[in-house]
């Protein structure tokens, strides 16, 4: 696919073709979990990598492929691999860089499933993470030590309204010798292009806008292809014999896409974390319509942001999207086409008149999910980011007195109207 065409022709286009067998037009869902080798050598060509093909479906399966194929375009990278969900994707991210003892720098401002990865249960693998304020940059480099194997936040963080300072994060990690890994979640590819502020690696939980209907949960990880796995000792899984391959020098075998091939060859191999070919089918015909729903996403959620700013019942609205942002100016720069539709807002009355609205509103759905064509609402702190101290949750974005809106695509004066009544009612 020719990478001179737009965004929106991409994200109808890229890695699809007429198929071979049928010309079948829109991509089959190849519902097999086995392919018939041609002969013996075939199959052997096909197991040593010398050649690339299908084996079996935890590896690769050709609807799979054809998704990875169109998020490394959608996201300027060299490879991608997809995976059942966001948190397998974040823990695919990690696994070839990583081994125990080492740890990771990581946005304290993060979806609160992350921060409890992180903290908790990558512990068993022996990794740790330590977690730092990203717009404190001295303290991120000095969070850093020789063990430091990567430095993880998200784009736009969720529960929303902040807007990490990529190219300056990327210069440290760059400046340590080590990769940057951005969750593109909240923000995708439409609105932010990690990779072109510096990042090496990008995380998506594709069950959110991507797919962009709550219908699937998925993830993927793309590499950029660009960071020199082998110009240090600190990442022997792929610059070195990999002896979980029969001692296959990944870097030196592939070259930008070492990283892909590692996470396919040994990551879904071996911690099974495999999307199904189902579930890349619905996602694919989420991305075919990204770019027009992420410009509705926004536009409404600037409309309904403004509004409740308005608002003499409104605390505070957290949208980087309003000129009021601390984070206006940057969201200009690191998402120029829009800070996304996710943020939250504080209600006067505190805790109880949340709950209030919460249980009010009756075009919002009160769901766990965001990124979804409906709007959704919940009370961050009773739910996504329960598992964290107080103090840990005001760090996140997720204070208990917050609600986080993920704003649809709806007709905003629908959603006003909503919001309206139900704050009628939550603070009266
Ligand atoms: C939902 C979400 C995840 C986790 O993704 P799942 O698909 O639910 O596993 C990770 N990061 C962010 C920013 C998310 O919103």
């Amino acid at each position: 696919m020719s990478d001179t065409y737009g965004f929106d022709t991409l994200q109808i286009h890229a890695g699809a073709q007429p198929d071979p067998a049928t010309g079948a037009r829109q991509t089959p869902i190849y519902q097999t979990t086995g392919y018939v080798f041609r002969d013996a050598d075939h199959a052997a060509a096909l197991f040593n990598l010398q050649e690339v093909g299908f084996i079996y479906s935890r590896l690769t399966n050709p609807t799979v492929a054809v998704l990875q194929d169109r998020i490394a375009t959608l996201e300027g990278g060299a490879g991608a691999v997809c995976c059942s969900s966001g948190h397998a994707a974040q823990i695919m991210a990690l696994f070839p860089l990583m081994g125990p003892g080492k740890n990771i720098v990581a946005s304290t401002r993060a979806y609160g499933g992350t921060l409890t990865q992180f903290s908790q249960t990558i512990t068993r693998f022996g990794w740790s993470a330590t977690f730092v304020d990203f717009d404190d940059l001295d303290a991120v480099k000095a969070a850093i030590d020789d063990d430091t194997r990567a430095i993880f936040c998200e784009s736009i963080a969720n529960p929303g309204g902040y807007v990490t300072d990529l190219p300056a994060i990327a210069k440290i990690a760059d400046g340590a010798g080590i990769p940057l890994i951005v969750d593109n979640t909240s923000a995708t590819p439409y609105l932010c292009n990690p990779i072109e502020h510096g990042a090496t690696l990008v995380v998506h939980s594709m069950t959110k806008y991507l797919t962009g209907n709550g219908t699937v949960t998925g993830g993927a990880v793309i590499d950029s292809g660009k960071f020199d796995w082998s110009a240090s000792d600190k990442f022997p899984s792929l610059s070195q014999p990999e002896p979980a391959y029969h001692g296959l020098n990944f870097h030196e075998t592939f070259g930008p896409l070492a990283f892909t091939f590692h996470g396919i060859a040994i990551g879904l191999r071996d911690l099974g974390m495999t999307l199904n070919p189902q579930a890349a089918h619905y996602t694919l015909m989420g991305i075919e319509t990204l770019s027009l729903r992420m410009e509705r996403h926004v536009s409404n959620a600037r409309k309904v942001a403004e509004w409740l700013e308005n608002d003499d019942r409104i605390e505070m609205v957290t949208y980087a999207g309003l000129p009021s942002s601390p984070y206006a100016e940057r969201a200009q720069t690191i998402c120029p086409r829009g800070a996304g539709a996710l943020f939250t807002v504080s209600v006067k009355g505190g805790y109880d008149a949340c709950v209030k609205l919460v249980e009010s509103l009756k075009l919002f759905s009160h769901v766990a999910n965001l990124g979804d064509t409906r709007s959704l609402v919940i009370h961050s702190a009773s739910t996504t980011h329960r598992q964290l101290s107080e103090q840990d949750q005001i760090a996140a974005g997720a204070a208990p007195e917050v609600v986080r809106l993920s704003i649809g695509i709806e007709d905003p004066i629908d959603l006003i109207a909503d919001l309206d009544q139900a704050l009628a009612i939550a603070t009266s």
